[in-house]
């Protein structure tokens, strides 16, 4: 079959089920074509994205300058491997330490090779930096964490489907509860051989859980106290998808003068994935200090793609739209008006417990277990009303539209959201 046929739904699906190996369950959709906010499936129904591919498409579906970047750079270098320099990595390296405050990246292609990556700085600090004993460096991670999906990620995971069968696991991790500064300076306290702790600013995966107002500051204070590394994971919450640059914000470049933000939260290694590239290209990237990045010297590390002059020219121009469309200050704004609006909604009906969330990642919780198809069912009957989520962890949907939505679109989208929640309970 060498020219590809135009599909219906059905038959994509199909197909999938067939030749794909099952280790997703999509809401049955068919998605062809994306612009903006928008989406279209192959019937050519329209749909407004609340997903967002998990918050990489923070610019927007097919977002013309990063296209162009993208095609642009396509046509006249692609791939040199790092064996040879490149004449696009060096000034997309400078255009990112510059725009986020640090002075050296790494650049990977995917989130989880990202969180390797910083994993593996953190390690490597701990022994040649800090002078803890070879293979005794132990690593903090929080509870109901994501982080990805290699072995050694899923090793700190305690999602039983993510692990179960694929031991014997990566030792060295200590995990801890979220948002409990106790636990986490028992566990600083308690151990010499601590190297980091790594945590993501809002638990997206686990149901977009808010930490308490000040308690990255805290624990950032917490590992300066016991001199660990303090690595944010933002795959998800950077970029301004939490209404700020970056959720743990800090000395970042971000000229927001109402930053809401705690101030002056810089993680020592920061994990940035998903938006960076405003989903047109897998590109991902670890920064940090030289005190702490120059432990890692030629042949420590590496990724065939890593650094390719595609993902830095789709890199350099999705990081331009971020600042040039105000994406920050927007997912701000219209994200306090989607928790009010539907905090109204909560109200309303038994059907929504609660509503939480920051800028334009934000979640309901169902009333039923997890267990129950509600959310589910839920997801499927906004699907038929012309918007696309999806439920984590059962009883939970996340709500994180692109981030160039405007307020028109959003009252549009919450009225979409009340009508069929309202539809639901009765
Ligand atoms: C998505 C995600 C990852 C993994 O990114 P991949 O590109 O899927 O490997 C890591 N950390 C967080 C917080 C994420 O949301």
């Amino acid at each position: 079959m060498a020219v590809l046929e135009k599909l219906t739904s059905q038959q994509a699906i199909d197909l999938e089920n067939k030749y794909g190996a099952h280790n997703y369950h999509p809401l049955p959709v068919v998605l062809s074509k994306g612009e903006g906010v928008y989406v279209w499936d192959v019937e050519g129904k329209k749909y407004y994205d609340f997903l967002s591919a998990y918050s990489a498409v923070n610019q927007g579906h097919c977002h013309p300058k990063i296209v162009n970047a993208m095609v642009e750079q396509a046509k006249t270098l692609t791939l040199t491997s790092r064996a040879f320099y490149n004449d696009m990595l060096g000034q997309y390296e400078k255009y990112a330490t510059e725009y986020f405050g640090f002075d050296k990246l790494l650049p990977m292609n995917t989130g989880a090779e990202a969180v390797e990556t910083a994993l593996k700085i953190c390690r490597k600090w701990a022994y040649e930096v800090k002078g803890i004993d070879e293979n005794e460096a132990e690593i903090i991670v929080c509870k109901n964490n994501f982080h990805g999906r290699t072995t050694t990620i899923i090793s700190f995971s305690n999602d039983p489907v993510a692990r179960k069968n694929f031991g014997p696991f990566t030792n060295g991790f200590i995990k801890i509860e979220y948002d409990n500064l106790q636990a986490l300076e028992e566990a600083l306290a308690n151990n010499k051989n601590v190297a980091g702790f790594m945590a993501e600013p809002i638990q997206g995966e686990a149901g977009v859980y808010v930490p308490s107002e000040g308690y990255l500051a805290a624990a950032k204070a917490l590992c300066e106290k016991y001199n660990v590394l303090f690595i944010a994971d933002e795959v998800q919450t950077g970029i301004a998808r939490t209404g700020r640059l970056l959720a743990t914000c800090g000395n970042c470049s971000c000229e927001d003068k109402n930053c809401s933000g705690t101030p002056d939260v810089k993680p020592d290694i920061l994990i940035l994935g998903k938006a960076l590239s405003g989903g047109a290209y897998p590109v991902s990237a670890v920064l940090a200090n030289d005190e702490i990045m120059n432990v890692i010297r030629p042949g420590n590390h590496g990724s065939t793609f890593g650094g390719n002059p595609i993902a830095a020219a789709v890199a350099i121009a999705a990081l331009d739209v971020v600042k040039e469309e105000k994406l920050a200050e927007n997912a701000d704004r219209l994200g306090k008006i989607f928790r009010e609006e539907i905090g109204k909604l909560v109200e309303e009906t038994e059907l929504v417990t609660l509503v939480r969330g920051k800028g334009l990642l934000n979640a309901i919780v169902i009333n039923d277990s997890e267990e129950s198809e509600t959310a589910w069912n839920i997801c499927m009957r906004l699907r038929d009303n012309g918007l696309l989520a999806k439920p984590t962890h059962g009883n939970i949907i996340r709500f994180a539209p692109p981030l160039v939505m405007n307020e028109e679109e959003l009252r549009d989208c919450i009225s979409i959201i009340k009508k069929t929640i309202l539809e639901f309970d009765n």
